[in-house]
């Protein structure tokens, strides 16, 4: 007997027809006599319509408001899978995330989980019941609900199966595994067995939405075997594995594990700014104080000694306030400056272990863009990952090229 939990995302209870399916599926796993807790998000586009509406009604609504209005989503597909699951004969009761206790931080719509009380709901499982939880939401020390950020159903499923110590998280999905990048981008992109936790961290901090870069931290920190799998098809998916049990030496072992695209950033630069000793932090202190993180960044050498160019990246969403920050109060400070944004951009990275010890991946990233005719307007590199800012025009292109020249394309690797 397994103990497993099982999360299940908006596409995979996107109807009635699918929610039923799902309950099929985790009565399967308990006829082999296996103890489920299951973790749904809402029905899929139903965040997003919520949000919807609250804009409509208020473009700055308070982010207490907002976690309110969003967690009813998944309130709605908790219920509506007991009740199918009830139908078909399995014992079952649903939980809101404050129910369950899902205690987090009061960082409305960004909270991280802090503490979850296991207590009642291993006194369920022990009853027969299979478990329920509503994903994506926790409630904070005052009582108010708070949500994880988006996706953050799958971070709800790791870190359930951390505290029950389950023996695997399966995060079942629209897709079949991890691929070696967005097979709904590249056709040609193959599904990985295993990926380490630090290149999935990499791959879900650069844009693939696959996981949720903390369910991946959560996986990591407190061992939980964790599992992408499809709710539609069989097979075995992808298993993500600790760093340490990836052979690097190994022959087949490829150098590239993925490539990873967003089309979610903007970037602003400051064109002639005083080249002063503490620039970057009278630039970025501004803006960190306003909560608005920076990804990428780059500061020129002054040709002149006196005046430099310092270009950043931050969330699309958060384009137009961080505009507004430098025009009105870093400018102002600075004594001058030119202002210039560009919210048409993409970020592509290439990601993997493999890079540490192979030289050369830099060069033939450039040289593949090159060939494409792509500029390269940014870039920034750690020990397993480069990644390019680009015209957004250009992020397909780029993916694809990319992929293929670093051998991931299916043909290729289905030749070897
Ligand atoms: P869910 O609603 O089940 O949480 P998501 O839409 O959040 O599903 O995540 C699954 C989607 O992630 C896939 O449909 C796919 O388009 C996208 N994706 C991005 N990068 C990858 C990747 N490397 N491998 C697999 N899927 C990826
Ligand atoms: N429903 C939430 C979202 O759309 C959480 C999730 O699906 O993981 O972001
Ligand atoms: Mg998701």
């Amino acid at each position: 007997m397994a103990l497993y939990v099982q999360k299940f995302g908006g596409t995979s209870v996107g109807s009635v027809e699918r929610i039923k399916a799902v309950a099929e599926k985790v009565k399967g796993f308990r006829d082999n006599g296996h103890q489920v807790v299951v973790v749904v998000s809402a029905m899929s586009g139903e965040t997003n319509r919520l949000i919807g509406m609250a804009n409509e009604i208020n473009d700055e609504p308070t982010p207490r408001e907002m976690d309110m209005l969003v967690s009813t989503g998944e309130q709605v597909t908790i219920s509506l899978l007991a009740m199918a699951l009830h139908k078909i004969g399995v014992p079952a009761t649903s939980y809101t995330g404050s129910q369950v206790g899902i205690q987090t931080d009061s960082a409305h719509t960004k909270a991280r989980i802090q503490r979850i009380e296991t207590d009642e709901l291993q006194a369920d499982l022990d009853d027969g019941q299979v478990v329920v939880v509503a994903g994506f939401q926790g409630v904070d020390e005052e009582g108010n609900i708070t949500t994880l950020g988006r996706g953050g159903s799958d971070t709800t499923g790791v870190a359930l199966a951390a505290a029950l110590k389950a023996d695997e998280c399966q995060i079942y999905t629209d897709v079949d595994g991890v691929y070696t990048t967005d097979p709904r981008v590249c056709s040609k992109a193959q599904r990985l067995d295993t990926i380490t936790v630090e290149e999935m961290l990499e791959l879900a901090s650069l844009g693939s939405k696959v996981l949720q870069i903390r369910a991946v931290e959560f996986a990591g920190k407190y061992n939980v075997p964790l599992r992408v799998l499809s709710s539609f098809e069989g097979g075995p998916g992808t298993l993500i594995i600790a760093d340490s049990d990836k052979d690097e030496d190994s022959m087949e072992e490829p150098l590239i594990s993925g490539i990873a695209f967003t089309d979610n950033e903007a970037k602003l630069t400051l064109l002639n700014t005083p080249d002063v000793p503490g620039v970057a932090s009278r630039i970025l202190g501004p803006i960190a104080d306003a909560n608005i993180e920076i990804d990428m960044i780059v500061q020129n050498v002054a040709p002149a000694g006196d005046y430099t160019d310092f270009t950043f990246t931050v969330a699309k969403g958060d384009y137009k306030q961080t505009m507004k920050i430098l025009r009105d109060q870093v400018i102002p400070d600075l004594g001058g400056g030119e202002l210039r944004g560009d919210d048409n951009i993409a970020k592509v990275s290439l990601v993997g272990v493999g890079m540490r010890s192979h030289a050369g991946v830099a060069s033939k990233f450039f040289r593949v863009l090159a060939d494409e005719n792509i500029n390269i307007r940014m870039v920034s590199t750690s020990e397993i990952k480069i990644s390019v800012v680009i015209d957004e025009k250009h992020m397909e292109l780029a993916v694809k090229s990319l992929h293929k020249a670093f051998g991931l394309d299916k043909s290729d690797i289905e030749a070897e």
